[in-house]
């Protein structure tokens, strides 16, 4: 699905150009997370994490019946999936993945991760099925050192959990016509029919529980879930509801996202201290060609990237206001702006690496042995 605007461009594979948030809305049909519901989220678990107040996420599907569901006693079960790439995770993975850490905290809810290990190779994206194998281990050690619930997580891969799958896709599959896929993901002559049946399988974690499944993601992911919406209800499931995000502000200019192929644009988990304050002193800003000038005239937080990145990492509401006033007022200097957020950024890498020393106990709780994985490996589909 390929959504232009006067001077944007989105698809699933390609954000260019100043993002219309609102056009997105109506582009894609969903709803604004209005302020009510941040509310409710704040009185149902006492706490919104600040991509949620700072609309970061700030769009949805049916997110306020999942939460009426969950203020009468059902709980929803979150779901997600990475799948390996080139090049190692970086931010924009990182940042869908802690807002969902943050969801299966707050809401005390069981959450399933998908780890595609045939999605890219399909693709054609990758040459070896054994390179993928290869990031695959990356990617599963740097989730389970991100801190999820060990007995309330399921981690698995595709083409090892695929018995499980099957029963469940074939049923899936059936009730998704051709020109349907075709329309939604692109599909050409040259795709390979691997990639074809690819979507029947993404749908079937949403069928793990018959409670409603949540998922976090960027908001051009939603039309991949309108196909579950289409026939959940057919086969005795709940629609799925997706709270949706901005695409990831990249470091290096007002327009575009986060990008492996563009190395300067984000961080890389594997990025060691020097890299990442190089890249964030060279980030680009809305600061003046001068300290005289700024002192004068003020910056422009309005189009800064480094400004963008306080809004995701800068936790505390005052001082992200202070930073902005600062800033318009002339009192802050674009290279102590940027060694603030170095800190916060330094910040959470170094959490991740601390994690990373017990990341095999934990990847064998989240994929085997937690009380959710063990349950799993037991699971099989309901069909008639
Ligand atoms: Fe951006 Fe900070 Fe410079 Fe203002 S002071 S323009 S927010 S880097």
């Amino acid at each position: 699905m390929k959504v232009f605007g006067d001077d944007f461009v989105v698809t699933p594979w390609e954000v260019e150009g100043e993002i219309d948030y609102n056009k997105l809305l109506e582009y894609f049909g969903v709803d604004r997370i209005t302020g009510e519901m941040i509310e409710e989220v704040r009185r149902l678990v006492g706490d919104v994490h600040p991509f949620l107040r700072r609309q970061i996420f700030y769009a949805h599907r049916d997110f306020d019946k999942a939460l009426k569901e969950y203020a009468s006693g059902q709980k929803f079960f979150l779901y997600t999936g990475i799948a390996p790439s080139k090049g190692p995770m970086h931010f924009g993975h990182l940042v869908p993945f802690l807002f969902t850490r943050w969801m299966q905290k707050a809401f005390d809810v069981n959450l399933y991760i998908m780890v595609p290990d045939e999605e890219k190779y399909l693709a054609k994206k990758v040459d070896s099925l054994k390179d993928v194998d290869e990031r695959v281990r990356a990617v599963e050690r740097i989730i389970a050192s991100l801190g999820f619930d060990p007995d309330k997580t399921f981690l698995f891969r595709d083409r090892e959990y695929i018995k499980h799958l099957y029963d469940a896709a074939v049923v899936v599959a059936r009730r998704i016509n051709y020109s349907v896929a075709k329309a939604v993901f692109g599909f050409g002559s040259d795709t390979s029919i691997g990639l074809v049946f690819y979507p029947a399988l993404q749908i079937v974690p949403t069928l793990f529980e018959k409670n409603r499944p949540v998922i976090p993601c960027a908001i051009d992911q939603d039309p991949y879930w309108r196909i579950q919406r289409d026939i959940a209800e057919k086969i005795g499931h709940k629609k799925t509801s997706t709270v949706l995000s901005k695409f990831m502000p990249g470091l290096d200019g007002p327009t575009g996202k986060m990008s492996a192929s563009k190395p300067e644009s984000t961080i890389f988990v594997t990025d060691d201290e020097k890299t990442v304050k190089k890249k964030i002193m060279n980030a680009f800003t809305g600061g003046q060609p001068t300290v005289k000038e700024q002192r004068e005239k003020g910056g422009n937080p309005e189009i800064c990237s480094v400004y963008k990145w306080h809004t995701l990492f800068t936790e505390d509401d005052k001082e992200l206001a202070e930073i902005y006033h600062d800033c318009k007022a002339g009192k802050l200097m674009c290279g102590e702006c940027k060694l603030r957020l170095l800190k916060k950024v330094q910040g959470v890498l170094d959490e991740i690496h601390e994690k990373e020393k017990h990341a095999e106990k934990n990847l064998e709780k989240i994929k085997y042995d937690g009380k959710l994985a063990s349950q799993m490996w037991e699971w099989e589909f309901e069909y008639e």
